[in-house]
């Protein structure tokens, strides 16, 4: 059985503030006073997991120590299962362009393309994972806190060339099962319905947040 959050505040573990703006909306039927990371000036820490729910876990546990709060972080990414899971935790990191040091995801969205050509892979299966961890700061009963974590999925196929100028990062070249439209071209209210990040919200709320 999970533990509930039962606090009347709570810190994102993000210095993004639309990523902040998103969650504090998913919260506001609970109640919750949302504080974000940069507003309190936590230090980001170096995402050194292996797995989505390893970050997203590390992340939070260290903001809840640093502010004393329980603390909500998230990790997320593109998964290409015959790229054995790359580019995964380094989804972020895959796009950025080697000559400009700078993320540009249609060199990102280009070079997964280049890496399945090369493979000669035609079915080109893939899914979005997001891992969201509550953690508890420390305290006397409990010296290493505690931490609930949950994992999101949507899956789907990789296209070529990339479609559809709504959304974020690889959004234009994956097309959720089911459908015949990519993210890229999906209403965002339809994609934040059916994407990872919505899988992974309703299994923290059930568990975490609802008759708390
Ligand atoms: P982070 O979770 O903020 O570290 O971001 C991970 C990276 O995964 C992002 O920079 C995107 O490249 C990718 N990603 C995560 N979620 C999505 C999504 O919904 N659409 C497209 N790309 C995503």
């Amino acid at each position: 059985m999970a533990r509930k959050f039962t606090q009347d505040k709570l810190v994102v573990a993000s210095h993004n503030p639309g990523k902040v703006r998103e969650i504090s909306d998913l919260l506001r039927p609970y109640g919750v006073d949302i504080y974000s990371a940069a507003e309190l000036d936590l230090p980001e820490p170096e995402e050194t997991g292996t797995t989505f729910m390893e970050n997203a876990e590390l992340k939070a546990r260290a903001a809840a120590k640093a502010s004393g709060l329980v603390a909500l972080a998230d990790d997320s990414g593109l998964v290409v299962r015959a790229l054995d899971g790359q580019p995964g935790v380094h989804s972020a990191r895959w796009a950025v362009r080697p000559d400009t040091g700078k993320r540009d995801f249609a060199y990102g969205m280009e070079k997964l393309h280049q890496c399945l050509e090369e493979k000669g892979v035609d079915k080109r299966h893939a899914h979005f994972s997001c891992a969201l961890s509550l953690a508890w700061p420390p305290s006397r009963e409990e010296p290493e806190g505690h931490v609930e974590t949950f994992e999101g999925r949507v899956f789907g196929v990789l296209v070529w060339p990339p479609r559809g100028e709504r959304g974020f990062g690889y959004d234009p070249i994956f097309r959720p099962d089911g459908y015949e439209i990519t993210f890229g071209e999906m209403e965002p209210a339809e994609k934040h319905d059916i994407s990872h990040r919505a899988d992974a919200f309703r299994k923290l709320i059930r568990a975490c947040f609802e008759n708390a």
